[in-house]
């Protein structure tokens, strides 16, 4: 019957819908402040607007316009103002507000969900820029290869993958045609996104290789260097904190930031080992202070695919179907580092 009765209540209150809403001054705290700061449920009397407020078998009553709280069913705390607003909301004193969070403590902290928000895959060069060129012989003609086209068509299949599983997810390409983009538009792209505060975004930068030496071969994963100092944090939070501790708290969002950087390059070598490990060497994880991968304020890696001026490498490269093997390894080494990372945080550790 009771159960009947709220949602009898709070069906009327949906219909008359008007208790809730912002604060119109400064003095004033709102009903729906309230109960999102202390996670109070409210049970609102529409016949005799009173509501009463419950958390953890403390109660408090309210009354617009009767200033007083009743708290507990016993105790008058008196002086109380609580009144309608002009578009009905009731709006408490916040001398009240604070006696309220007092009686019904703060919202118990539960942790948030960690999730990767989007992910951001960045085929290197473009347009004027081919990157690193070489070449391989068919058998019949010589063959021109340019790191432009290779590690766009890896990471558009990256991204097609990306996008049919994580549909959730923003799946995001620096570029999609063959067009130049400077490194800072590279950066931006990622730095724009908004994020909450348990979200994040992973960000990937795919190239080929070059060396004067033509026996120089196999793939790489690079990640940012623990040492290299970035500005993490935004100018609200820097106003809001003494000085001494923003470098403290920019060394531990950057050390953050560098062991899922090192989680995620890991998990790539692991994913390319699998995939094309028996025909392309793992030359193993690098540290670098790569400009489009240091101004990414997210784990973020780069990828060297393999050596274009290595002859073996080179076919390989220029072959769809092995490219298309090169994505897969990519793809499984995002997915797998989503998955340890959406589950780590989600368990709360
Ligand atoms: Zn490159």
């Amino acid at each position: 019957m009771g159960k009947i009765l709220t949602i009898l209540s709070v069906i009327i209150l949906l219909v008359s819908g008007f208790i809730y809403g912002e604060e119109p001054m400064d003095n004033m705290t709102s009903l729906n402040t309230i109960i999102d700061k202390t996670g109070a449920e409210l049970r609102w009397n529409p016949y005799r607007s009173y509501g009463e407020l419950t958390l953890f078998g403390q109660s408090v009553i309210f009354k617009p316009d009767i200033p007083f709280l009743l708290i507990n069913y016993s105790e008058k705390s008196e002086n109380m103002d609580v009144k309608r607003g002009d578009n009905g909301a009731v709006l408490f004193s916040n001398k009240a507000a604070a006696f309220i969070y007092d009686i019904l403590g703060p919202k118990p902290i539960l942790p948030d969900l960690m999730r990767i928000k989007a992910i951001i895959i960045d085929p290197g060069h473009g347009g004027k820029d081919p990157g690193a060129i070489g070449s391989y012989n068919d058998g019949e003609n010589q063959i021109q290869l340019r790191e432009k086209d290779i590690v766009l068509s890896v990471a558009k299949d990256v991204a097609d993958k990306l996008k049919k599983i994580y549909r959730d997810k923003e799946i995001i390409l620096t570029r999609s045609v063959d067009e130049f983009i400077t490194l800072e538009q590279r950066t931006e792209i990622a730095n724009k996104i908004v994020l909450k505060d348990n979200e994040s975004i992973i960000f990937v930068s795919v190239h080929a290789n070059a060396s004067l030496n033509s026996k120089a071969k196999g793939f790489e994963v690079w990640y940012l260097p623990p040492e290299y100092r970035r500005e993490l944090l935004n100018q609200s939070i820097l106003d809001s904190e003494p000085s001494d501790v923003v470098p403290i708290l920019n060394t531990m969002l950057e050390e953050e930031i560098t062991v899922e950087s090192i989680l995620l390059a890991q998990s790539i070598q692991k994913g390319l080992n699998q995939s094309v490990g028996s025909f392309i060497a793992d030359r193993g994880l690098k540290e670098e202070s790569w400009f489009v991968v240091r101004n990414a304020k997210m784990p973020a890696v780069l990828v060297e695919l393999g050596f274009i001026t290595n002859q073996e490498e080179a076919v390989i490269l220029g072959d769809k179907r092995y490219l298309k093997k090169i994505s897969e390894g990519i793809y499984n080494g995002i997915s797998g580092f989503i998955n340890h990372f959406e589950m780590q945080y989600s368990l709360g550790d």
